[in-house]
């Protein structure tokens, strides 16, 4: 094996990690230095080199999509075979290993992965066998209870709960779920980890086959692992094995979700003479980039400290565009990409990042209307997602009783206890029948063949739609979009819900709502109630499906989804205040600090080009709320961005709710301004109209001016000259 092409390519910094003598080494390094680099040459290595079989060498990867991609990267160097080797997540591995000593393991041959929808619906049906109420233990906070119970290695006998009535009754809802679990002889995603590092530690035997077998362990994205995992390599790693993982404190981000980043230095006390490397060539962005994302992240005090530097050229500066809304900005996001386009540019290094999934809906929608194919990266499209669909089917069975499928999916969502069996017999009767299933649970009432809990429930469920839709019909459509997700008790049921996943449930929900609102029925469907229209709309955006792997399309992704990947052109979109970070975090330090290396993540992405943007105004829920931009804009060094100015042209005014568009076309008639009309003023200078309201000596109108925000101003005082 020739040494000089396994090295090539490499600074000597990462030569000397990727030739390190075998040992224990951690390659501690910010973005884009080159350390997934250095671990796919130092497998490589090992192999040519050393001699190592790759029966012997386990590499560990954050994603299955980034193991993919290493095992290709590896391949382009040796073309040589890499069969033997273990290459995947740290979840993916221990579903290898229990696969392979399921009778160690006490696990059926068959045993199946529950996912996070699966473990829910049990916990729901578990939680009610303890006659507990649901409201006030939601399913979703006992899998949170469990998961993070299992993630600290701790199963109900190990968890004292020292009294605490709670506490006791979580843990009688873990020690049900796990018998249940047990008995059916399925494994959530926290059990392939637990169950594979207690099979390590009970069995002797298995443990020395692995710890003979792997000679070379390699972890990328170390900083984000949590404890059960920390403790699975060690006792994966016998006294002769060597690792070697790679991370950056700074970008650690699952730290909500249990990782450790102290597991880096634990592993520095832990591993036998671990050494350290540092890169700090950064090979990936501009050093206009670079050295914002630097000054970005020097505002965090939990630091291991490190400083990149790039010898590329400086590049453009960092745009960052002021829209004012969010309309605005996906128009601003799509006409960039647009342009880079015309110039030849790929849509697939083009990447739109935002904090939360619900934000990617508006940026669709306009992706959609320019014709322009994209991908969402580790996500659902928006009208596809579990929560939208439940809201869905509640105005689809008011637009229609007869829809099947939207009765099937929500006659128990939420729960109303309605069992299978019920069900069954309500498809058995409308197939004899040759009725809808809505038609078929009215007649088994009427004529009294379901009785008791069943009947009760299903008749709850029919007056509840009845209800839904007499309640609403008045309404606009946005209206009664919110009341149908409220009354339906969708809006409770995601509420009760603890974690992440659940907030953005809700956030998604919310942001049903403000697509409604921002709904115009399109001239073709203008027979049609705008309900009717929307669903159509809904459907058909839902049907577009992602585009085919081969596509050329804009990716799409959460902040979170985009560690470790780049791209030429990256977008970081809704960074305000309060979005960005979230209003959630910004009262605690620590939580603040996790949004800032989100941040950090987000810029470094970027190759060539970044784009920071956010919306002065952002209507969510259906209410427009006021944003000032993210505090992270003001902490990049200044001389590394550039103000995109607002552009003249407004093409579709937001409109503002209040307001038939015919009224306000009569109302400005008087005024003598329109919507979109550029206008200066005497103070604030140049700006735009971009809403209306009131009329005669209280009319308003609301100007987003280039230099000076957007602002309300009386019509009649405000002294504004049409330009
Ligand atoms: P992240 O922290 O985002 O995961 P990383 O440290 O893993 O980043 P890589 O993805 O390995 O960085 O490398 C970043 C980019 O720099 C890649 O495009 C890689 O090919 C390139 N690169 C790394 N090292 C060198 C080098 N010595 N010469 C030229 N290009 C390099
Ligand atoms: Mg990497």
């Amino acid at each position: 094996m020739d040494v000089s092409l396994l090295l090539d390519g490499l600074n000597d910094k990462q030569r000397e990690a990727v030739a390190a003598p075998l040992g224990n080494y951690l390659v501690l390094a910010g973005a884009g230095s080159g350390k997934t680099r250095v671990l796919v040459h130092r497998i490589a290595w090992l192999m040519g080199i050393e001699q190592a079989s790759p029966y012997s060498i386990m590499s560990v990867t954050f994603t299955n999509k980034a193991a993919a991609e290493m095992r290709g990267r590896i391949n382009d160097l040796m073309h040589g075979s890499l069969s033997g080797m273990w290459n995947g997540t740290f979840h993916g591995l221990c579903h290898r290993m229990l696969r392979a000593h399921y009778l160690d393991a006490g696990l059926p041959e068959d045993f199946n992965i529950l996912d996070s929808d699966d473990q829910m619906r049990l916990l729901r049906r578990l939680i009610k066998a303890q006659n507990l109420d649901e409201k006030q233990w939601p399913a979703r906070q006992a899998a949170w209870y469990i998961n993070g119970k299992k993630d600290e290695g701790l199963r109900p006998q190990h968890i004292d709960t020292f009294n605490d009535p709670i506490e006791q009754t979580w843990l009688r809802v873990y020690h049900a779920y796990q018998e249940a679990c047990d008995r059916a002889g399925m494994v959530d995603f926290a059990e392939l980890l637990l169950r594979s590092f207690e099979l390590l530690q009970r069995s002797k035997h298995i443990r020395e086959h692995y710890q003979a077998r792997f000679k070379h362990i390699l972890v990328d994205e170390f900083q984000d692992t949590n404890n059960i995992q920390f403790a699975w390599l060690r006792l994966m790693a016998g006294p002769d094995c060597h690792v070697m993982i790679v991370g950056d404190d700074d970008q650690s981000i699952y730290g909500w979700r249990g990782a450790k980043v102290e597991n880096i230095q634990r592993f520095l006390n832990d591993f036998k003479d671990a050494k350290s490397i540092f890169l700090e060539q950064n090979y990936r962005s501009t050093g206009n980039i670079l050295k914002a994302a630097n000054g970005l992240i020097a505002n965090n005090n939990e630091r291991m400290g490190k400083n990149l530097w790039t010898e590329g050229t400086e590049g453009e500066l960092i745009s960052v565009y002021s829209a004012y809304n969010e309309l605005d900005e996906a128009r601003f996001v799509v006409g960039k990409i647009r342009e880079w386009q015309d110039q030849g540019g790929a849509l697939a290094d083009t990447a739109m990042l935002y904090r939360s999934n619900a934000q990617s809906r508006v940026l669709e929608e306009a992706l959609i209307q320019a014709g322009m194919p994209y991908r969402i990266y580790g996500g659902m499209r928006f009208f596809e997602r579990q929560e939208i669909k439940d809201a869905l089917s509640y105005l689809r069975l008011i637009a229609n009783r007869h829809d099947d499928a939207s009765f099937e999916r929500v006659v128990n969502t939420p729960a109303r206890g309605l069992g299978e069996r019920t069900l069954e017999t309500i498809r058995l009767a409308a197939r004899d029948r040759g009725a809808t299933m809505w038609q078929a649970s009215v007649a088994l009432l009427e004529e009294q063949v379901l009785a008791g809990r069943a009947a009760n429930s299903l008749r709850r469920f029919i007056e509840l739609v009845n209800a839904l839709e007499d309640d609403t019909r008045e309404l606009p459509l946005f209206q009664q979009t919110d009341e149908v997700i409220r009354n339906s008790g969708l809006r409770a049921m995601y509420e009760q819900e603890k974690g992440e996943k659940a907030q953005a449930r809700i956030e998604n929900l919310e942001e049903l709502v403000t697509a409604t609102r921002q709904f115009e029925v399109p001239e073709e469907a203008e027979d049609m109630s705008p309900l009717s229209a929307f669903l159509s709309h809904a459907a058909l955006e839902a049907g577009e499906g992602q585009a085919d792997d081969f596509e050329d399309a804009v990716q799409l992704m959460t902040m979170h989804s985009a560690k470790g990947l780049e791209f030429p052109m990256v977008f970081m979109v809704g960074v305000e205040e309060g979005m960005f970070p979230s209003s959630r975090t910004t009262e605690e330090v620590g939580r603040l600090e996790e949004e800032r290396r989100l941040c950090y993540v987000g810029m470094t992405r970027a190759m060539q080009k970044l784009y920071i943007t956010y919306a002065e105004m952002r209507r969510l829920y259906g209410k427009d709320n006021y944003h000032k931009p993210s505090r992270f804009i003001r902490e990049i060094p200044e001389e590394h961005i550039e103000e995109v100015r607002m552009k003249a042209k407004v093409s579709r005014p937001a409109s503002s709710g209040r307001f038939s568009q015919t009224q306000v076309n009569e109302n400005f008639n008087q005024t003598g301004f329109s919507l979109g009309q550029r206008v200066l003023h005497p103070k604030f200078g140049e700006g735009t109209i971009i809403n209306f309201e009131g009329s005669g000596a209280q009319s308003r109108v609301q100007v987003a001016f280039n230099g000076e925000g957007i602002k309300w101003l009386v019509t009649q005082f405000a002294k504004l000259e049409p330009m």
